[in-house]
C-alpha cells in the first residue's frame, strides 16, 4: 500500500513539473492560470496522500522542489557559483505606486533545462543597476554590454566557465558606465571577432577604451545606423538585426543599439537604455517587432517602454535588469504598469539574480540563480 503510494506521488510531482514547461504566448494568461490552477489541485493531491498514507517523512518537499531553481545541464557549458534556492519573487499586493514591487512578477519556471548545444541560451546576468546579457548558440558567442568596471571579473569568470574564448560579437549598445564600463577585461579575455558599436559621438573614457581594444584585438567594426539597418547577421543557427535607425540624437541613452535577435519560432528584443524617442524611430520604420522576450529598456524607467512599443513588441516574458534597492527607483510605477495592463510576465535581476531563458526554438524554459 505504501509503495503503490509513493510511486502514486512521484508520478504526480513529475507530471506537475512538467505541466510547468512553458512554451510560447499562445492563451498565456489561460495557460498561466491553467497550471496554477492545475499545481495547486496536484499539491492538494499530494498533501491528501502524504496524509492518509503517512509517508511524508520519508519523502522530499515536493513543494519546494517546484520553486527551487535547477542547475543547468548544457553539454557546452558548466554552471556558474552555487545553484542557490531562489524562492519565487513576492507576490501581488502591488499597488502601482511602489516601484519596488511588482504582482506581474511570476515565479520562474524551474523544469531541470537541458541544453542542447546547437539552441539557444540567453543569460540576463545580474550585475547590480546595470545590463548584461550572454547570447550563445551552437557554440558561437555574443556578448550584449558588460555592466559597471566593479563587477567585469564576474563577467570575465562566467564567461570562461561557460567556455568562451572569443567572442564572434561584443555589442556596446551605447557609451555609459553601465553598460561598457568593464570593456577593458572583455577585451583582455576574449578575442572579440566583430565589435559593434553605436554611432553616438559621446566619447566617454570607455567608448575610448572601447575604440583601443577594438585596434588591440584587430576587430572588425559594426555601426549600425540605416546602412546596416537590414543586414542580418548569424550566431550559430540564430540571426538578429540592429534596428538602431540612422538619427541624431541629445541623450546618450536615444543611441542605444536596439537588437531583434531570431531563433527558429522565438525572437528577443534587447533595447539597452534606448527612450521612448528611439521606440518610436524604430516603429516607423514599419519593422515587425514582435518578439517572445523584450529585454525591457533603460532598466525600467518610466523614459523607456512606451506603450505603443510594448504593444507593438507583446512579448509573453519581459526582463528588467536592476539593481536591488537602486538609487533611481528603477523599476519605476510606470513601466511595471505598462506590463501589466499588457499581461506580460515579468522577470527582474535584483530580484532573482542572474536569469537564464533557454530556447530550442519553440519552447522558452527559465531559471535563475543568485551567482557571485
Ligand atoms: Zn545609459
Ligand atoms: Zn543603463
Amino acid at each position: 500500500m505504501s509503495l503503490i503510494s509513493e510511486k502514486k506521488v512521484r508520478f504526480m510531482a513529475k507530471k506537475s513539473s512538467k505541466k510547468k514547461s512553458v512554451s510560447k504566448k499562445i492563451n498565456k494568461k489561460l495557460r498561466y492560470a491553467g497550471t496554477s490552477l492545475l499545481s495547486l489541485l496536484l499539491i492538494a493531491v499530494v498533501s491528501f496522500v502524504l496524509d492518509v498514507t503517512g509517508i511524508a517523512d520519508i519523502l522530499p518537499d515536493l513543494n519546494d522542489s517546484n520553486i527551487e531553481n535547477d542547475v543547468n545541464t548544457g553539454n557546452n557549458s558548466s554552471t556558474q557559483g552555487s545553484n542557490t534556492d531562489v524562492k519565487a519573487p513576492d507576490s501581488g499586493k502591488d499597488t502601482g505606486t511602489n516601484n519596488n514591487s511588482g504582482s506581474s512578477t511570476k515565479p520562474v519556471i524551474t523544469d531541470n533545462v537541458e541544453y542542447n548545444y546547437e539552441d539557444l541560451r540567453v543569460h540576463f546576468i545580474d550585475v547590480d543597476q546595470a545590463d548584461c546579457i550572454f547570447i550563445e548558440c551552437g557554440g558561437e558567442y555574443m556578448l550584449i554590454d558588460g555592466g559597471n568596471p566593479e563587477t567585469g571579473d564576474k563577467v570575465v569568470n562566467y564567461l570562461i566557465s561557460n567556455g568562451v574564448s572569443t567572442l564572434k560579437y561584443y555589442v556596446g549598445t551605447h557609451p555609459h558606465a553601465d553598460h561598457i564600463g568593464c570593456v577593458k577585461k572583455i577585451f583582455a579575455n576574449f578575442e572579440v571577432e566583430n565589435a559593434i558599436k553605436s554611432k553616438c559621438p559621446t566619447k566617454s573614457q570607455y567608448e575610448k577604451a572601447f575604440l583601443s581594444g577594438i585596434e588591440n584585438r584587430n576587430s572588425h567594426v559594426i555601426t549600425p545606423g540605416m546602412d546596416e539597418y537590414s543586414k542580418e547577421m548569424t550566431l550559430g543557427n540564430a540571426t538578429f538585426k540592429c534596428l538602431t535607425v540612422d538619427k541624431e540624437y541629445d541623450d546618450v541613452n536615444a543611441w542605444s543599439i536596439v537588437i531583434l535577435l531570431t531563433y527558429k519560432e522565438n525572437k528577443f528584443v534587447f533595447t539597452g537604455d534606448a527612450i521612448k524617442l528611439t521606440e518610436n524611430d524604430i516603429l516607423a520604420t514599419g519593422v515587425d517587432i514582435e518578439a517572445d522576450v523584450l529585454k525591457v529598456g533603460h532598466h525600467g524607467s518610466y523614459t523607456s517602454s512606451g506603450k505603443k512599443f510594448v504593444q507593438a513588441v507583446n512579448p509573453a516574458y519581459a526582463v528588467i535588469m536592476c539593481g536591488e534597492n537602486n538609487d533611481y527607483g528603477h523599476p519605476h510605477a510606470e513601466t511595471v504598469a505598462t506590463l501589466e495592463d499588457e499581461d506580460i510576465i515579468v522577470y527582474r535581476t535584483d530580484k532573482m539574480g542572474t536569469i537564464v531563458c533557454t530556447s530550442d526554438g519553440k519552447n522558452l524554459h527559465f531559471t535563475a540563480e543568485k551567482v557571485k
